[in-house]
């Protein structure tokens, strides 16, 4: 099995599924070829040259879907040590783009079905496995369509996906993080207009950059209410008792608990999560050095928490960039599965099973995954991609950057929690 799901994943990041433009049917048509070989019914569907890939294994009527993606976001090849499309192996790390996020969870999820299907494993269920496109790019040609066009092929008691499974190290301890929420992506743009005129008589304009200067400068000093919901609640304090610190949370001490996390990447995102986010990202203003601008314009990344509509957005925001107009271009709810349920309850013993004596809590992502997608349609959904006990934590932050990989270690927990998680559901 080493070798197998480690060929998987190697050929995976060797298929180049850059999104944009995706070209995810090479990755889907690799993944159909193996499920031919050993005799996997399955189709592909969606858009011609970026189809998803859906199979299933089994019958009956506890369903149980193992969903992922096939799309990479761009790698700049100068600023990697090993190529980033080669695969290659060194050190027991696989290096490439994908190898974390998520050609691995591709890889080890259709190598799941295919020791069941080899196990001739009697299953009193479905296991559903679902290789979609365009998660980078928001899921319309791939999550997005299958819950909304083919639910019945996809349609799960619960499922597991990308955006948690990794864990954090508390003096020894490892507190794993089992995805069970994920914020809501709120993109605004601000707007301004102002009179054009010389730039050397700028008193007889009106200067639209400095309009959007002034909104950008006082969101990004922007005081968000502080919010602790249950599962980051359970979260932080489950980390404290680790930590022999039985202390409550609340939202007067929260940022003097982050701020003693030494984890730089959790402390963090522990504040992301416990607020509203403002990230004023892009600013486009102006067409000529000695011409006053009339019109700019200024791109926002907004993260919602549960409970914070589009209205509460605008009473937040809207009184900070004062001669600004705010629009919401795209946006969708915080969104979240029960962790006080069996498949959560199943998912944390069998995490435990694989790993040894770790601990668990639920986690809030503080992006947004296909999950999204699956909540919307019923579908309970569960970010558990699992990495190894071994696995360096500082690699984490390789997702999305230069130097990408995982180690085999991982691949081989990963794949024996969903294949044993699989046996469990679906026996
Ligand atoms: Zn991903």
């Amino acid at each position: 099995m080493r070798t197998e799901v480690v060929e998987i994943l190697q050929d995976l990041i060797r298929i180049d599924t850059v999104n944009p433009p995706g070209n995810e049917g090479r990755g889907a048509r690799y993944l159909g070829e193996l499920f031919e070989k050993e005799g996997i019914e399955y189709q592909l569907v969606g858009e011609e040259g970026r189809e998803n890939l859906v199979a299933s294994l089994g019958e009956g009527k506890k369903r149980l879907l193992l969903l992922s993606h096939t799309d990479v976001v761009p790698a700049s090849e100068e600023k990697w040590d090993l190529p980033p499309f080669s695969g290659e192996m060194d050190d027991g790390f696989i290096w490439g783009r994908g190898a974390l996020d998520c050609k691995d969870l591709v890889a080890a999820e259709a190598y799941t079905l295919i020791r069941l299907k080899r196990e001739k494993a009697p299953l009193n269920g479905t296991l559903i496995f679902a290789a979609c496109a365009d998660e980078e790019k928001g899921g319309t040609v791939g999550a997005k369509l299958l819950t909304e066009t083919y639910t019945d092929m996809i349609r799960a008691d619960f499922a597991i996906n990308e955006g948690g499974g990794e864990y954090i190290d508390v003096g020894g301890e490892k507190l794993y993080l089992l995805q069970t929420g994920e914020k809501g992506p709120a993109w605004s743009r601000l707007r301004a207009s102002g009179v054009a005129g010389h730039g050397s008589l700028p008193t007889l304009a009106d200067n639209a950059v400095v309009k959007v200067a002034k909104a950008v400068k006082a969101l990004s000093e922007y005081n968000p209410e502080i919010v602790i919901i249950p599962e980051i609640k359970e979260l932080i304090e489950t980390y404290l008792s680790l930590r022999g610190d039985p202390r409550n949370v609340t939202p007067q001490n929260v940022d003097e608990i982050i701020d003693s996390i030494p984890d730089q990447v959790f402390g963090e995102t522990l504040r992301s999560v416990t607020r509203m986010t403002v990230s004023p990202n892009m600013i486009q203003g102006g067409t000529k050095v000695n011409i006053v601008p009339d019109e700019c314009e200024a791109e926002v990344d907004v993260r919602t928490l549960p409970g914070q509509d589009e209205s509460y957005l605008r009473r937040e925001l809207e009184p900070l960039i004062k001669e600004c107009s705010l629009e919401i271009v795209h946006s969708h709810p915080a969104n979240f599965s029960s962790a006080d349920s069996v498949y959560y309850r199943l998912i944390e013993e069998t995490a435990k099973d694989v790993l040894g004596p770790v601990h668990c809590a639920p986690h809030m992502l503080a992006g947004a995954t296909d999950s999204f997608y699956l909540r919307q349609v019923g579908i309970a959904s569960y970010g558990v991609s699992l990495l190894s006990t071994h696995f360096p934590s500082e690699l984490i932050k390789t997702v999305h950057g230069a130097n990408e990989r995982i180690d085999i270690e991982s691949m081989e927990v990963k794949t024996e929690f969903l294949y044993r998680l699989a046996r469990k559901y679906l026996s």
